[in-house]
C-alpha cells in the first residue's frame, strides 16, 4: 500500500512546477495530515469552518489552509485570523463580510471568485456573464486580495463536456486579467481540478488543483466528528 506521502511525491513528480497540490482533508483526521506534513506538504484545502479551526489548533502553524467550500458569511470570523486563500466567493456580501473581518484582523486576505460552469444546479458560483458585466466593484476592498478564480465541472464521465468547462474558465480568467484585473497585482491563480478531472484541468491551464481521495482515500462522512 503507498502512504499519504507517497502517494503525494507520485503526484508531484507528474505536476509541472508551476502548479500547486492543495491536499483536500476534509474528514480525515490530524494524523493523515502530519503523514503529509512530513512529506513536504504544506498547502491542505478544508471545507467545514469547525472542523478547519479544530485541526488549525491542533497542528503545525506553518500549514496554508485554503477553506474551498462554500462559505457562509457569519461564519467568515472564524477562520480570518489564520487562512491562507478562501476558494469559493460567491456573493458580494461574502465579500464584504471578509473585508470587514480582515480589518479586524488587520491582515490582507486571499480569495478565489468561484465560477459556475458546471450542468448541475446545487453548485454555488457567479454565471459567466454576470461575472464579467459586475466584477469591477469586486476589486475595490482595500484587504481583499482577489487571486483569481476557482471552478469546478460538472460531475460526468463526459470528457468532452469537462473540457469544454474548463476551457471556458480559462477563457474568462484571461479575460479579467487583461481588463479589470490588470490594474491589481497577483491576480495569478486558476484553482481548478479533482481527483477526477485534474489531468484535464492542467491540461487546460489550471495553477491549483484540490485534491482529496486520490491521496487519502474515500471519504468515509459516517465516521467523521464534526
Ligand atoms: C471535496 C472537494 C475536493 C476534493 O475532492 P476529491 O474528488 O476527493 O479530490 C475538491 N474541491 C472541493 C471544492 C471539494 O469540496
Amino acid at each position: 500500500m503507498t502512504t499519504v506521502a507517497e502517494q503525494i511525491a507520485i503526484l508531484k513528480a507528474e505536476l509541472p512546477a508551476a502548479v500547486t497540490l492543495v491536499a483536500v482533508s476534509k474528514t480525515k483526521p490530524a494524523i493523515m495530515i502530519k503523514e503529509a506534513c512530513a512529506g513536504g506538504q504544506r498547502d491542505f484545502g478544508e471545507n467545514y469552518v469547525q472542523e478547519l479551526v479544530d485541526k488549525e489548533h491542533m497542528l503545525p502553524k506553518d500549514i496554508r489552509w485554503h477553506f474551498i467550500g462554500h462559505l457562509q458569511s457569519n461564519k467568515v470570523k472564524f477562520i480570518a485570523p489564520f487562512v491562507h486563500l478562501i476558494h469559493a466567493v460567491d456573493s458580494v456580501k461574502l465579500l464584504a463580510e471578509i473585508q470587514k473581518q480582515a480589518l479586524k484582523c488587520n491582515r490582507i486576505i486571499d480569495v478565489l471568485l468561484q465560477l459556475h460552469v458546471a450542468k448541475e444546479e446545487t453548485k454555488f458560483g457567479w454565471d459567466v456573464d454576470e461575472m464579467l458585466e459586475s466584477a469591477g466593484p469586486l476589486f475595490q476592498h482595500s484587504q481583499v486580495r482577489i487571486r483569481g478564480l476557482m471552478a469546478m465541472a460538472s460531475n460526468t464521465e463526459d470528457t468532452i463536456q469537462i473540457v469544454h468547462e474548463f476551457q471556458h474558465v480559462k477563457q474568462v480568467f484571461e479575460q479579467l486579467k487583461q481588463g479589470i484585473a490588470s490594474d491589481h497585482a497577483g491576480f495569478d491563480t486558476l484553482s481548478m481540478g479533482m481527483s477526477g478531472d485534474w489531468r484535464i484541468a492542467v491540461e487546460h491551464g489550471s495553477t491549483m488543483i484540490r485534491l482529496g481521495s486520490t491521496i487519502f482515500g474515500q471519504r468515509n462522512y459516517s465516521t467523521n466528528t464534526h
